[in-house]
């Protein structure tokens, strides 16, 4: 049988399709979401319905965003589930979150994510963080992994920093590739973000902060003396407390806030 027709659907490569196929490993993802009736949930990337359908038994309704037109009808026409969705058919990266807000319900937001696009899809959805509860997302477990590293470790990097300057991230879940059809390549997780309070949100400007972390982390093997060299100098990097004989993996959330902070009150 061809392995990459599941459901009577041919998994489609440029959006990512590797479709759950483990009934242990899709309940325990509902688990860690805990739908409950009224909640404001929310899936990208529904595909054929494997989280979206014990999700809606227990929720009652979801609203779904989902690129592939002819998933989107599918769930649409679905018998049982299509009266609990609504199917908003298009890109993640350009639907704005803000816009389900009903009531002050926060987000529940959860999604097998699309490998090929998951960081830029995770930096969108941190825009929209001040709307959401929490997210649960099945990613690469190499991408979970520099979510949630800390400093000292090869993984910590633009996406630890700015993933933890938005949320508290914790990997929940791991999921080898026999759980889905087509099998991906590589070993998946799930993550769990929780945003933090605006108040732990100190960065003047997050534009700022992912600057300082492109240039710090675009050759991580350099010192920040020489990689944020087009940025501030040495004695400035020491004025703020910061080693500037250390490289970027070296120092903390609250030093990239720190640099980020003194460069835009430093702008003209
Ligand atoms: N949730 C299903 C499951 O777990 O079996 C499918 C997961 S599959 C890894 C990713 C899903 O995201 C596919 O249905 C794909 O069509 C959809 N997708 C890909 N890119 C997308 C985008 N930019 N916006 C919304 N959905 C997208």
């Amino acid at each position: 049988m061809n392995d990459n027709v599941h459901l009577g659907h041919r998994a489609r490569k440029r959006f990512g399709q590797n479709f759950l196929n483990d009934d242990m490993i899709i309940d325990k993802i509902v688990t860690a979401i805990d739908p409950k009736p009224g909640d404001n949930l929310v899936e990208i990337g529904p595909g054929l319905g494997a989280i979206t359908e014990p999700v809606a038994e227990l929720s009652g309704h979801l609203t779904v965003v989902e690129l592939d037109k002819d998933l989107a009808e599918r769930l649409i026409h679905h018998p049982f589930l299509g009266p609990k969705l609504t199917v908003n058919q298009g890109d993640a990266m350009k639907f704005d979150f803000s816009s389900l807000i009903k009531d002050d319900k926060k987000l529940k937001i959860f999604g097998n994510l699309p490998y090929n696009v998951s960081t830029p899809l995770l930096f969108h959805l941190f825009e929209f963080v001040d709307n959401v509860e929490h997210m649960h997302f099945m990613l690469q477990k190499e991408v979970v992994n520099r979510m949630v590293a800390s400093p000292g470790s090869k993984a910590f990097g633009r996406l630890s920093v700015m993933t933890q300057y938005y949320c508290h991230a914790m990997p929940v879940i791991e999921v080898p590739p026999t759980c889905f059809k087509p099998a991906p390549k590589v070993d998946s997780a799930v993550v769990r973000l929780i945003p933090k309070d605006p108040s732990a949100r100190t960065a003047k400007s997050t534009k700022m902060l992912n600057t300082v972390c492109l240039e710090a982390f675009n050759q991580r093997r350099k010192t920040l003396r020489n990689s944020l060299s087009n940025l501030l100098t040495e004695a400035e990097l020491a004025e703020l407390g910061v080693d500037a004989t250390l490289r970027a993996e070296n120092i903390s959330l609250t030093q990239f806030i720190a640099i980020a902070n003194y460069l835009h009150d430093r702008q003209p």
